[in-house]
C-alpha cells in the first residue's frame, strides 16, 4: 500500500465506518492488528480462534475489533484498562502469539504531539481543520514502517479457562436475574453490583 492510496484501503475504510472518524489512535490499532494478523498467518494460526488483548480503551480498540473479528460479546476481545498502547494477538488453541507495544516517543515527537493536542483543543479551530489534522496524524502512523512505531515480541499465553454458562438468581433489591458469582452478600441479602 503506497502513501497515496492507503486511505482507499477497504479494511481501513471499514474501521473508519465503525469508529466514526479517522484519527491517529485508529491508525495505531489498524497498524498493530495488521502486523498481528500477518504474524499469525505465518504461524498458520489464522484459521484457529484468535484472541485479542488491548491494554487501553481508546480509539485504537475499534480497529482491532473490525480487523480481527474478535469482539467483546464473543469473549475473545479482552480490554485491560492499563492506559498503554499495547496489543496481544494469540491463538486460543496453541497460546502462541505476538505482543505489539508502542515504542516510547522521542522528545521531539512528544513536543510535536503536545503542540498538535493544544491546537486541536483550541476554540478557534474549524471542524475542517480538526478533521485534516486527525487525518494527517493517521497518515503519519499508516505510512511509517511498523518497527518504527512498535516493538513486536512473540509470547506464549496460558490456556484460557473454559467459558461457563452460569446460573442466575434474582437480586434481593431490584429483582433482576444476575449471575450468581456477581452477587454479593451484604447483611444477609444477595445484591447485584448496581444495588450495593
Ligand atoms: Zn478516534
Ligand atoms: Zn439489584
Amino acid at each position: 500500500m503506497t502513501t497515496e492510496n492507503i486511505l482507499d484501503d477497504p479494511d481501513l475504510k471499514k474501521c473508519v465506518d465503525f469508529h466514526g472518524h479517522i484519527c491517529g489512535g485508529l491508525a495505531l490499532g489498524y497498524k498493530a492488528s495488521k502486523a498481528g494478523l500477518e504474524w499469525l498467518q505465518e504461524k498458520k494460526s489464522l484459521d484457529e480462534e484468535i484472541v485479542a488483548v488491548v491494554e487501553n480503551n481508546a480509539c485504537c480498540a475499534d480497529a482491532v475489533q473490525v480487523l480481527t473479528g474478535c469482539t467483546f460479546g464473543k469473549g475473545n476481545f479482552i480490554v485491560k484498562d492499563h492506559g498503554k498502547i499495547v496489543f496481544t494477538f494469540f491463538s486460543r488453541k496453541t497460546g502462541e502469539g505476538i505482543r505489539i507495544a508502542m515504542k516510547p516517543r522521542s522528545p521531539e515527537q512528544k513536543e510535536k504531539q503536545k503542540e498538535q493536542m493544544e491546537k486541536m483543543r483550541s476554540s478557534t479551530i474549524t471542524e475542517e481543520e480538526r478533521a485534516n489534522m486527525m487525518e494527517n496524524m493517521a497518515l503519519g502512523v499508516l505510512n511509517a514502517p511498523v518497527e518504527n512505531i512498535f516493538d513486536l515480541k512473540p509470547v506464549k499465553m496460558p490456556p484460557p479457562g473454559k467459558a461457563v454458562i452460569e446460573e442466575s438468581r434474582a437480586c434481593d433489591e431490584c429483582g433482576e436475574p444476575t449471575m450468581i458469582s456477581k452477587l454479593e452478600k451484604i447483611d444477609g441479602r444477595n445484591l447485584c453490583r448496581e444495588c450495593i
